[in-house]
């Protein structure tokens, strides 16, 4: 106790969010941004292979920021937060029954790039949370690059194809699969991996996370 209060002065919980000190009674998030911070409602968006899928924010102001320094300023920190957040969300409005829990994960040129992998470290804070862990069921077999720079859903598609593999098949046969991943930027990962595990034997995949863009009409209005 001692020990907890010494590095709370020491180092401040800090919103992981907008960066401001928290209070005592507050956690993860200040009081502004749980308010204000644009959740993700609904979308009309529909992936090939993914049977439904859900996110925790929409990928703009704060959020955006936050995932930002996330993934390319080491605020490793940041991810447990993520999926102990996405985890309230999936027990208040529960996407799917599942039986393995999983994530989308990085080439292992980026994982040493990085030093970690960023979708690994939400989906085991998540899954301790909702008391099934994560297991590793993908392996990223080759790098590509981002799917953000590339501008055709044909372009994304070819480069991501055949970049997952199943580690081990018996793992997943016959289950429904909730596969956790960062930002759906396109869909065209999340489809792909779906398309994968579903090869493999998966009777259903599922799809939660941290962020999603809002749909272009949206964006509009
Ligand atoms: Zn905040």
């Amino acid at each position: 106790m001692l020990k907890e209060k010494l590095l709370n002065l020491l180092f401040p919980p800090k919103c992981v969010l907008c960066s401001r000190v928290l209070s005592d009674e507050q956690t993860d998030l200040c009081h502004s941004c749980r308010q204000d911070t644009d959740e993700f409602t609904k979308s009309k968006k529909k992936f090939s292979f993914v049977a439904g899928w859900t996110s925790l924010w929409y990928y703009t102001g704060n959020v955006r920021h936050s995932m930002l320094l996330y993934k390319f300023y080491r605020r490793r920190s940041y991810g447990p937060i993520y999926g102990r957040l996405l985890a309230m969300k999936l027990h208040a409005k529960p996407l799917c029954s599942y039986d393995v829990l999983t994530w989308v994960p990085v080439s292992r040129f980026r994982l040493m790039q990085r030093g970690y992998d960023q979708v690994e470290l939400i989906a085991h804070s998540l899954g301790q949370e909702l008391g099934t862990p994560a297991i590793p069921v993908l392996t990223k077999q080759r790098h590509t690059k981002p799917q953000s720079r590339l501008n055709t859903p044909e372009r994304r598609r070819a480069n991501i194809l055949g970049a997952f593999r199943v580690n081990d098949i018996t793992s997943i046969q016959g289950k429904t699969v909730l596969l956790i991943d960062d930002i759906i930027t396109t869909g065209s990962t999340i489809s792909e991996c779906a398309r994968v595990l579903l090869t493999a034997g998966a009777k259903a995949v599922y799809c939660a996370a941290v962020a999603v863009p809002h749909d272009k009409k949206e964006k509009r209005r």
